[in-house]
């Protein structure tokens, strides 16, 4: 057996996902690799040319679609379970992309999901959705141009997974998910049910989608693209497009930043203090002492610091090459040098976020429906 084929994958959108080679997902999920279309894409995002974007289904549609200006959606959301955090940031950048380049855009609250995968009652989880708005809204969301909502009030959506029940068999959902309770079923009948709602006659009818998500949420694409196809007939459903990125590392140094970790990840709304020093603690690919790092280098292929940098907080694409090569490689930085300097970035774009997203607290509001308490 060689090395290679050793290497762990597990894809799961309700539990953990593991993805030690990227490249396998090509062969084993049928996801298609993203750099071929880079050069068509108009204006990409650092995350595309940085091979953080790294697969697809479908997009070649998408691209069609922006290329003759024709309609065309975004959409993704998030899991009201807690502040915006580095994963969900990846993911709203994605979709406003998307929406400044033409598309209507779609952002769902999945406090269904929230409910049935982490218990999240839906009195605590309409509050955490106020602050997730706030947040959309301060990258950029334009919402005269998309569609906010939180999945319990969009009866649409509802529906729709009342009538995909049909067309799904336990033994579906079981290979697609592995024994789960309903409740775990039934969410994800309804975030199928979001994907395709853009297409429904209400939003102007069949158009191609683009659905940008972390690649462990693909098993939802895989079951929505069948359920399009098992419903062309009703609806003229075009199968939905997907856009995946890949997973930051926690700063504890694990392959996926998660809520389960508390020093592990850090949110935008924490206190600029809390994440300083929680970068200062993080692990690194540093050697143990100054001296060696100087003479032999240091690592940024396992390193979660290189990995925010790449990820959310170098903006000019030579900076981070000077950093991974002559700086980190070559050993000119020390890590803790290189930690401060990111320190200094993180602080004064969550300062100047904070500050405008308390400017959309009453706009969230409004948008989800929800009264001041
Ligand atoms: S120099 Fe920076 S990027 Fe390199 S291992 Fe140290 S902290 Fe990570």
């Amino acid at each position: 057996m060689s090395l290679d084929s050793m290497k762990k994958t597990k894809i799961d959108p309700f539990g953990a996902t593991l993805i030690e080679d990227y490249e396998r997902l090509y062969k084993e999920f049928g996801i298609q690799p993203f750099k071929h279309l880079l050069p068509k894409t108009p204006n990409p995002l650092a995350a595309m040319r940085r091979g953080l974007i790294f697969g697809h289904r479908n997009f070649e549609r998408i691209l069609n679609a922006m290329s003759e200006h024709e309609e065309f959606a975004v959409m993704s959301g998030i899991k009201p379970t807690g502040e915006f955090h580095l994963g969900t940031l990846m993911t709203a950048r994605e979709v406003i992309y998307f929406q400044q380049q033409g598309a209507t855009a779609f952002y769902c609250v999945a406090d269904i999901e929230a409910y049935e995968d982490n218990n999240i009652p839906f009195e605590k989880s309409e509050k955490i959705a106020v602050g997730n708005v706030a947040d959309l809204l301060a990258l950029g969301f334009d919402p005269k141009k998309g569609y906010i909502y939180r999945q319990s009030k969009e009866e649409r959506v509802k529906n729709l997974a009342i009538i995909f029940s049909r067309g799904v068999t336990l033994a579906t959902m079981k290979a697609i998910y592995g024994e789960r309770h309903m409740g775990l079923y039934l969410s994800a009948l309804i975030q199928a049910g979001d994907i395709l709602l853009p297409q429904l006659k209400d939003f102007g009818g069949p158009k191609p989608t683009v659905v940008p998500v972390g690649v462990d949420q693909d098993p939802h694409l895989r079951l929505t693209r069948d359920i399009a196809f098992k419903f062309r007939k009703k609806y003229n459903f075009i199968p939905p497009s997907s856009m995946y990125h890949k997973l930051i590392k926690a700063l504890d140094g694990s392959p996926k930043m998660s809520k389960r970790s508390p020093m592990g990840y850090f949110t935008l709304e924490e206190k600029p203090k809390i994440i300083a020093k929680k970068i200062s603690n993080a692990f690194t690919g540093g050697c143990p002492t100054a001296e060696e790092q100087r003479r032999l280098g240091a690592n940024p292929d396992i390193c979660p610091i290189y990995d925010l940098c790449l990820f959310h907080f170098y903006e000019k694409d030579e900076d981070l090459v000077t950093l991974y090569n002559e700086e980190c490689r070559e050993g000119k930085i020390l890590c803790g040098e290189c930690k401060n300097r990111l320190i200094e970035i993180v602080t004064n774009f969550v300062t100047n976020h904070q500050q405008k997203r308390s400017e959309y607290i009453n706009q969230a509001r409004e948008i989800l429906g929800i009264k001041k308490y």
